[in-house]
């Protein structure tokens, strides 16, 4: 096997043998990323001497025998985490040459055990988007087919994976960001629970939406990474002072008498057929192990996505105000007095999507059209969020497809926002109801295309959904499946 093949873990015990050198896997990741970025472009930065003079330190903290299961893997983060030094852009050309002064606390806590930075990957601008088409540093390709997307905004985090380029990545997800990106790129994608872990450092797009996760090759790989991001923060106060469980010791291959629910609104009509036979399988796969079915409803399903885009860009309008060229960001050359400054920086300085998502945002929350759009968007969030804690009265978890289609090609959806907004109507209710979902390799398309399924669990109801994502991939072969390139 490749160096850049191996898991985290894999990758983890080769280091504490001393069979291999944090500097060689190093080595070997950077020279996969430059054999293979040019064609996938999921790379916005690329820390090279950094991550060689990280990995060296990190072969003298193993040398001391003081290595952590981190310590010396090569890791790449969604460009929406901020790092000190290193610069952070978003996916917008209004940070295209901004370095930030702190790191994210994710971030620090990885670097704290000795994780060697990769590089930057490229997102959807302010991670606004489901295919990384919305980049200001063009489109990131699919490693498994070229002319495809990704997925979105977290499509450079899953590309990064299925092309072997980085061990694991970390993603961000508002609506789906991790998950879908990882259910067309192959890899397994987990979205924690809203305030499992820290938001500081992490440039916010919607605030009461936007979570952490881990994007690996395996489902132990995410525990692992869970566990070491999670946690209580004091700089961000929406983070959860709950004790952080040892994850990795829900990885149980045993789903016997686990009760899973089917919920009828996500096994619709309009399914892709593909999509639809890979879920039949996994339900089957599942039963063989001994999982129960329950039939259940989630009968706000169909405002969800509605409800959801009055509540991302009314918050989206509000967190970019910050970006108006007097602080940090792009600043136009061209202005007079200072009003025309701040327009014209904002208008230079962002893509069209972010541009429809303030407008829209800003319109939701003015006087006049407050109650009628944007409350009544949050009475509806609460509606969606009470259907999943009563269907977790009678079920341990939920299993529905991660997306309605394989990835598309790249350019079909551009031109239609409200197309693009559909494709992530599955994910979107889990981050309205502020719990956790977790998309694993299940299937593979007639076009040779991976197909992800979400195991969605109770608010901190992580290690259930870990358990059953193990015993899934131990029954199957679908997490080994790689993308030729
Ligand atoms: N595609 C959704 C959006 O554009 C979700 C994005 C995300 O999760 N960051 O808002």
């Amino acid at each position: 096997m490749e160096i850049f093949e191996l898991t985290i873990h894999q990758l983890h015990e080769k280091l504490k043998k001393k069979e291999l050198s944090s500097v060689e896997a190093t080595t070997a990741m950077l020279s996969r990323i430059k054999a293979t970025d040019e064609k996938i472009n999921a790379f916005i930065t690329i820390c090279e001497d950094g991550a060689l003079a990280a990995a060296k330190e990190a072969d003298s903290r193993i040398a001391k025998g003081d290595g952590a299961l981190l310590t010396g893997i090569p890791l790449a983060l969604k460009d929406i985490f901020l790092t000190k030094g290193v610069k952070t852009t978003c996916g917008s050309k209004i940070l295209g040459n901004f370095v930030p002064p702190y790191s994210s606390t994710a971030w620090s806590k990885l670097e704290e055990q000795g994780a060697v930075l990769l590089g930057k990957l490229n997102q959807d601008e302010f991670a606004m988007g489901s295919s990384s088409e919305g980049s200001a540093f063009g489109p990131t390709r699919n490693p498994w087919n070229t002319d495809c997307i990704p997925g979105g905004s977290s499509g450079g985090s899953g590309a990064a994976v299925a092309a072997q380029q980085a061990i694991a990545t970390l993603g961000t997800d508002t609506g789906g960001s991790i998950r879908q990106p990882a259910s067309h790129c192959g890899c397994v994608g987990l979205k924690p629970t809203y305030g499992r872990v820290s938001r500081y450092g992490v440039i916010a797009y919607a605030s009461s939406l936007d979570q952490v996760g881990p994007m690996t090759r395996d489902v132990r790989d995410a525990a692992i990474m869970l566990g070491a991001i999670a946690g209580y923060d004091p700089a961000d106060s929406t983070s959860v002072d709950r004790p952080v469980p040892d994850y990795t010791t829900a990885l149980i291959p045993d789903v016997k008498g686990l009760k899973i629910g089917l919920p009828k609104e996500y096994y619709i009509d309009g399914l892709d057929a593909d999509v639809k036979k890979a879920m039949d399988l996994a339900i089957e796969t599942y039963r063989g192990l001994g999982a129960e079915f329950v039939d259940i409803s989630l009968p706000h399903t169909d405002y969800a996505v509605a409800c959801y885009y009055l509540i991302a860009t009314a918050e989206a309008s509000s967190n970019l105000a910050r970006y108006d060229g007097v602080r940090f960001g792009h600043r136009t050359e061209d202005a007079a007095a200072l009003k025309e400054m701040y327009m014209k920086s904002r208008a230079e300085g962002f893509g069209t999507e972010v541009k429809r998502r303030i407008m829209l945002g800003t319109y939701a929350l003015s006087s006049g059209y407050y109650d009628a759009y944007y409350i009544k968007a949050q009475k509806v969030r609460t509606l969606i969020m009470q259907d999943f804690l009563k269907a977790f009265e009678t079920v341990d978890l939920i299993l529905t497809p991660v997306a309605p289609t394989p990835a598309f090609k790249i350019g079909e959806k551009v031109s239609d926002p409200l197309q693009m907004y559909l494709s992530d109507i599955f994910t979107i209710p889990v981050n309205l109801a502020g719990t956790c979902g977790m998309s694993i390799p299940a299937g593979m398309s007639s076009t040779g295309l991976p197909i992800g399924l979400q195991l969605i669990g109770r608010p901190f109801g992580e290690e259930t959904i870990i358990r059953a994502g193990y015993a899934f991939e131990q029954a199957t072969q679908w997490h080994r499946m790689k993308a030729v390139l």
